[in-house]
């Protein structure tokens, strides 16, 4: 249904190059309606795949990408009296992935039934965590471009995946596999703090870099790794009541999750200026028209009949190993950015940056330690990344390794090669992975830095434009450059600019 009326988007840009959905920082995200102007209310419950090599009760492997039903034991099919065992790494995983959430562990938890039929869950019920989760209140720091923020955390609980429904391989046949039954997933409840499809962005991509940090989820968003349910709502600027909220099941990519926000709150929006109510309900969100539609009305937690398992004990966490997870916390992003700005002298924003991927603050780490810190900062943030971008790689896939960029830096700061023959070394080094040395040497790119060497081709040039040297002399100083540029053509760009520039003034004096 297209609505004549027309909803404008406060400040809301779509960047087209990079894909992106992006506001502008400065204002708040408001949608303009007809008559008023409306806020956005958000709320994610982020599934993430517990980083293990075993189910959550059960010894099958968890692999992706083995063949279906491959990875099944008769607990995760849900043959008569088997009984589900508790995998105690996931269980320290959660503690982990809650820890690193400033949260509270819950020292007793219990695993409930969550009632419903499907026939990817053998079982007849998702193995859950209802009214006591591992994890209690918590909160995430967002870095926002003007300014931090801190969304809470409801909660963290465990369960189990669901296998998969397979509908698109026959006509007429749905496929089960199995697979991922029975997977552990940690479902991470946020409080409705985030406000925008930016600051859902920014929540995302935090919560998955600390849960990578700890390893405890590989937020791998292509294999399935992270999905989140958002809930979104919409209420009148200046309102404190919460709206109605409609759930958007199981979205997950980022980029998705944004658009079903811009999509669903402006259909929200719609409705409550003509006068209609929000149905509470669940919905879903359609990639290829970019709109989201109703899968059914919400239920409540009353229709999973949810009760304690009684094939499971509580959970009752020993202090002891509560502190152990605590006092073996790897540093996490919002520590090694206050680190990396007090000892690089690094902008909150290039820290930021840095810190985001584990892997780009362990690459910057071991470059720095030997090189010339701004150097290091600007190779890295400009021409590695947009190599990175350019090839849609990640770093650790980068044909330049971390030794290689220190290479490369130190041949700049040693005045081996200018910074602009650098940059024509990085081009061969990043398509070819070849040893920065190697390619200096082979393609004869030393900077010319013997003063004698220079003085020579400097005599040459200045004799061959003996009018413009007096011209230069006698005030027009402008010649400066052409002299440079002169001998710089004359050394075929190898010539050390700092040098050539010291002599040509006492030369020219
Ligand atoms: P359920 O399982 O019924 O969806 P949960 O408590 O697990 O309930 O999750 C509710 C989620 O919805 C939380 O992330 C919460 O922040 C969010 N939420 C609750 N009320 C609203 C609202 N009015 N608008 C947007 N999000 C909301
Ligand atoms: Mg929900």
């Amino acid at each position: 249904m297209q609505s004549k009326r027309k909803l404008i988007l406060n400040k809301f840009l779509i960047d087209g190059g990079k894909n992106r959905l992006m506001s502008d920082r400065s204002e708040k995200y408001l949608i303009n309606g007809e008559k008023d102007k409306w806020e956005v209310v958000i709320g994610l419950e982020v599934h993430a795949q517990v980083t293990s090599n075993s189910k959550l009760f059960s010894g099958s492997s968890t692999t992706f990408g083995a063949e279906p039903n491959t990875q099944v034991s008769l607990v995760d099919s849900a043959f008569p009296g088997m009984l589900p065992v508790i995998n105690e790494y996931c269980v320290q995983q959660a503690v982990k992935t809650g820890l690193g959430l400033n949260a509270k562990i819950n020292p007793y938890s219990v695993f409930d039934r969550k009632n419903y039929f499907y026939a990817d869950l053998p079982q007849g019920y998702q193995i859950s965590q209802y009214k006591n989760p591992i994890v209690g209140e918590g909160e995430i720091t967002l870095d926002l471009p003007n300014g931090s923020k801190k969304v809470g955390i409801e909660r963290l609980h465990l369960e189990q995946d669901a296998g998969k429904s397979i509908h698109d391989l026959d006509p007429s046949n749905t496929f089960v596999d199995l697979n991922r039954s029975g997977v552990a997933l940690m479902e991470i409840v946020s409080k409705p703090d985030l406000r925008s499809p930016d600051e859902v962005n920014a929540y995302v991509k935090k919560l998955r870099s600390i849960m990578r940090y700890l390893g405890t989820c590989d937020g791998n968003m292509q294999e399935g790794s992270l999905r989140a349910d958002v809930n979104v709502s919409v209420r009148k600027e200046g309102d404190t009541k919460l709206g109605t909220r409609c759930e958007i099941k199981n979205v997950n990519s980022i980029k998705f999750m944004q658009m079903a926000i811009i999509y669903e709150s402006k259909r929200q929006v719609e409705l409550l200026e003509s006068g209609k109510s929000i149905d509470q309900e669940t919905r879903l969100f359609d990639i290829k028209k970019n709109e989201t539609r109703s899968m059914r009305s919400k239920e409540d937690a009353h229709d999973y009949r949810y009760f304690p398992d009684p094939d499971l004990l509580p959970l009752n966490l020993d202090k002891k190993l509560i502190e152990k997870i605590r006092k073996d916390l790897p540093e996490l992003p919002d520590e090694k950015k206050e680190r990396f700005i007090k000892e690089h002298s690094l902008t909150p924003y290039e820290a930021n940056v840095l810190v985001s991927e584990k892997e780009i603050s362990n690459y910057f780490e071991e470059v720095i330690k030997s090189s010339d810190k701004k150097l290091t900062k600007n190779w890295i943030m400009g021409d590695l990344f947009a190599s990175l971008n350019e090839k849609n790689i990640s770093i650790s896939e980068s044909p330049v390794t971390a030794k290689k960029m220190a290479e490369l830096i130190d041949s700049i700061s040693s005045g081996v090669i200018s910074g602009r023959t650098a940059k024509e070394v990085f081009e061969i080094m990043k398509e070819t992975g070849e040893d920065p040395k190697k390619i200096i040497e082979s393609k004869g790119l030393q900077q010319k830095s013997d003063p004698k060497e220079l003085e020579k081709i400097i005599d040459k040039i200045l004799s061959d434009n003996k009018d413009k040297a007096e011209q230069y002399k006698s005030g027009k100083d402008k010649l400066f450059g052409f002299f440079v540029g002169q001998v710089m053509k004359e050394s075929g760009g190898k010539a050390n600019p700092q040098l050539v520039n010291e002599i040509l003034k006492k030369k020219l004096k």
